[in-house]
């Protein structure tokens, strides 16, 4: 097909995928042009799903040359807008892209395609006696194509990593329409720029991505999960580091909790109780990964935490269902926060050793100005990084809430930067903070990313209106 004017682009895609697979009708649309939390809405041209690399190819070829731009999508999961139309693209769903093409434990290395899900690429290495560590609530839905397009972090990372240190090689189809075979899998490869990690976090405006080599590590032989009470951030921060200096490499997760997050849970989510009979201000779960030593030295170093008075209370899961029970705690704060109405989220870092004064002064500034409001503040604090999200006091409405979110964020991201963070720490920018970032990064950094995505990205029709502060549209 040769320059299809934009009314013949559905008969080419359709004659490229199968009808079955180019989807226009409003109801069959509808799931894929809403995000996760229900916040951006957009209706594209169509939902293509194709089933192959040559079609993602063959898709991009037509678009280019019908001058119609494209949303990439996986388990849209993503919670900052990034996979939902504007209007009028071809949202191009790489769910159907789903085979793990290999798997070689001798090196370490799976390589999967863009639309297997996380949980499906853990199960492909747990069958071949490895594990792949990344982690998150949505793993059964996210893929891999969202991980590497986010950068996903999750519970893993303290030990592990982000998607972007998992990944060996990338394919992707570009926006020309030409393919990059990147998929190496090598651990040394210094041959000039590293091009894959243009496409990790790119949020799908660089091209599509259709698979990639990740890195693979040895199964633990024996994990240990526990809940403990802590005063604050402070000591939270200070018994992480404790745990590290006496038993090494092997905590593996690190989420502190408030009160008011849990409550959130204990509140919406059915049998999910909490370990601990008081209820603390603060609360962490620990999960440390090594050998049967664990059983002995976990119990001990949490001891010494304990006489200090570092931490006040402490349960360790005496089996996996126990455990499992605790990560349904910590997992379902979002979705518990999200039956609780609205929320203004913010996805922070700071360096660990500034988390706990960042938390200490965002929560006397927001409480000052929006009395009533209900922090809800967890995460993966041994990365640095606190979901600081806000659910409204229980008199206001949700309109003078939502209104009131400028100023909630200026406030959170304001601090953030005078404490050296990032405002995105894990979710991305997508279209929650593409205005957001023009005021936190450089000039100069602005221009580098946008003569990468000029370079890249010539006529700008790859996922417009997200990621960069105005490009095109
Ligand atoms: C309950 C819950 C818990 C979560 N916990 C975490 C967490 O702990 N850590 C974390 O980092 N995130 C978390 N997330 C956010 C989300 O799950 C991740 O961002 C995930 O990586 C997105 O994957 P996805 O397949 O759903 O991507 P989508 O939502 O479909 O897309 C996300 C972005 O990637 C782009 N994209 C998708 N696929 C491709 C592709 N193949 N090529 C190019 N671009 C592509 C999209 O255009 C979009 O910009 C959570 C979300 C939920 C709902």
């Amino acid at each position: 097909v040769t320059n299809p004017p934009t009314p013949d682009l559905l008969p080419a895609l359709i004659r490229l995928v199968g009808a079955a697979q180019v989807l226009v009708e409003p109801a069959d649309i509808a799931p894929f042009s809403t995000d996760w939390r229900g916040r951006y809405s957009g209706t594209p041209l169509c939902v293509v799903r194709p089933g192959t690399v040559d079609e993602v190819a063959g898709v991009v070829r037509l678009c280019a040359q019908a001058d119609v731009a494209i949303v990439p999508q996986g388990g849209n999961t993503g919670l900052c807008g990034g996979a939902t139309p504007i209007g009028g693209e071809v949202l191009v769903s790489l769910v159907r892209l789903n085979r793990i093409r290999d798997v070689d434990a001798l090196n370490n290395a799976i390589t999967v395609e863009s639309g297997c899900t996380l949980q499906q690429v853990q199960e492909a290495a747990a069958k071949a006696g490895r594990l792949f560590p990344l982690a998150l609530a949505s793993e059964g839905s996210a893929t891999i194509g969202g991980n590497l397009s986010t950068n996903a972090g999750g519970v893993q990372v303290l030990r592990y990593g982000t998607m972007r240190e998992l990944t060996l090689g990338l394919e992707v189809v570009l926006p020309s329409g030409e393919i990059w075979h990147g998929l190496r899998a090598l651990r040394k490869d210094n041959t000039g720029y590293d091009l894959k990690h243009l496409f990790i976090g790119a949020e799908g405006t660089l091209g599509l991505i259709t698979a990639a080599t990740l890195k693979l590590y040895p199964r633990p032989r024996y994990q240990s999960t526990a809940w403990l009470a802590v005063r604050d951030p402070a000591s939270a921060v200070r018994v992480l580091a404790a745990l590290r200096e006496s038993l090494d490499n092997t905590v593996t997760a690190f989420e502190l909790m408030s009160d008011v997050a849990l409550g959130l849970v204990a509140q919406h989510i059915d049998g999910a109780p909490l370990p601990l009979q008081q209820a603390p201000a603060w609360q962490v779960l620990v999960e440390f990964s090594g050998s049967a030593a664990l059983a002995d030295e976990v119990p001990q170093a949490l001891m010494a935490l304990r006489e200090i008075g570092e931490i006040s209370d402490a349960v360790i899961a005496s089996n996996d269902t126990q455990a499992q029970a605790m990560w349904r705690l910590r997992e379902n704060i979002s979705e518990a926060q999200k039956r609780e109405g609205v929320s203004i989220k913010h996805d922070i870092s700071v360096p660990v050793s500034r988390m706990a004064d960042f938390i200490a002064r965002a929560d006397a500034q927001l409480t000052q100005q929006f009395p009533g409001l209900r922090i809800v503040c967890f995460g993966h604090v041994g990365d640095g990084n606190v979901h600081y999200n806000l659910s409204k006091s229980l008199t206001q409405d949700n309109a003078a809430f939502i209104k009131s979110a400028p100023i909630a964020n200026r406030i959170v991201h304001d601090l953030v930067t005078e404490f050296g963070g990032s405002i995105s720490a894990e979710h991305g920018l997508g279209q929650l903070k593409r205005d957001e970032i023009a005021r936190y990064k450089s000039s100069v950094e602005l221009d580098m990313q946008r003569a990468i995505k000029r370079a890249l990205d010539p006529t700008g029709r790859m996922n417009p209106g997200k990621l960069l502060p105005s490009c095109r549209h």
